[in-house]
């Protein structure tokens, strides 16, 4: 099961293209691939899920036999949009062994003392994995450019240059670590989970009325949802720079999460399908060793 090719086209942000948020809806796609006659969209896109989830189960051994090529997906999004959500569903098929998930959260001290990517690159899936960033090195085209007093006090990127020069160079330096990290075997894809800041609103104060989901609240949330739209130009601004053939943004529908896991499933699925991998064939040279412990086993 795959996802149209029409829907991926869509959701991508188009190298040098810019990613104008505005324009791009929070709820759906305007491609209907939820309109089965007779089935609620939720039904279908669940079902989707479901679809997408079974193939990524399939197609990560694939990735694991190989050993050719990593998957790593990005997600980056504002508080509330569903990442955690969409990690647990999506990848709930998938053998633990052959994923990782990393969530980035404020830099320590000693991350802090190393460039921006390091903490990021030591943590990189190796061949045969897929690895998950739940928040990346973008954070540091994102919070760190609605708050520049993040800017760690040593970087020398900071305080000798206009500020805006340090954004555009760490845009020129995502591209090329990705860049490098596509030719090393690593298929990248960046999701950006697009939710409205009306739903938002609505997801705070779920959790705020539920105890049972209170624990997901935290009132530093709401200090960053004022500066809603500066966190919104940052983003366009970053997902116009660093959207490129090798590692481009895919910015998805996230108002409803059944229509924002399963397409990312199918986001998944497709970039997997596109390293076009087969199952390793058996050695024509161990033939006589195969039959040989055939012979063994079945004389036991
Ligand atoms: P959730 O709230 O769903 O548990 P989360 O990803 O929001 O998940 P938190 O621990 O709430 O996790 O927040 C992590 C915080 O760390 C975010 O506010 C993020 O902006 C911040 N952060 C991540 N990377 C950096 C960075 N490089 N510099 C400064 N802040 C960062
Ligand atoms: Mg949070």
């Amino acid at each position: 099961m795959k996802l149209d090719r029409t829907v991926i086209d869509e959701l991508v942000v188009h190298s040098g293209e810019h990613a104008a948020l505005n324009g791009r809806s929070t709820v759906a796609t305007t491609v209907d691939w939820l309109g089965t006659a007779g089935k609620k969209p939720k039904e279908v896109a669940e079902e989707d899920l479901r679809a997408f989830v079974d193939e990524l189960t399939s197609s990560q051994e694939l990735l694991w036999a190989r050993g050719t090529y990593a998957l790593l997906v990005v997600l980056q999004a504002m508080d509330a949009a569903g990442k955690d959500g969409t990690i647990k569903h999506v990848m709930s098929g998938v053998n633990p062994q052959g994923c990782q998930v990393v969530a980035f959260r404020q830099p320590s001290a000693e991350e802090l003392g190393h460039d921006f990517l390091w903490r990021c690159s030591k943590l990189l899936p190796e061949r045969g994995r897929i690895g998950i960033f739940n928040r990346s090195y973008y954070e540091d085209v994102l919070v760190v450019r609605v708050h520049p007093e993040l800017l760690a006090s040593g970087d020398a990127s900071s305080g000798k240059r206009p500020l805006e020069h340090v954004w555009s160079h760490r845009f020129e330096d995502i591209n090329a670590f990705e860049h490098h990290l596509h030719r090393s075997g690593t298929r990248i894809v960046k999701i950006f989970l697009h939710v409205s800041k009306d739903e938002q609103k609505k997801r705070f104060l779920q959790r705020l009325d539920d105890p049972k989901k209170l624990w997901k609240f935290s009132v530093a949330d709401l200090a960053e949802r004022r500066h809603w739209d500066e966190y919104q130009a940052a983003y366009e601004e970053a997902l116009s720079a660093t959207s490129t053939s090798w590692a481009p943004w895919y910015v998805v529908p996230a108002d409803h999460k059944y229509v924002l896991r399963a397409l990312v499933g199918g986001i998944m699925v497709d970039a997997i399908d596109r390293m076009q991998l087969r199952p390793p064939k058996a050695d024509p040279d161990e033939s006589q060793a195969r039959s040989r412990a055939r012979t063994e086993l079945l004389a036991e």
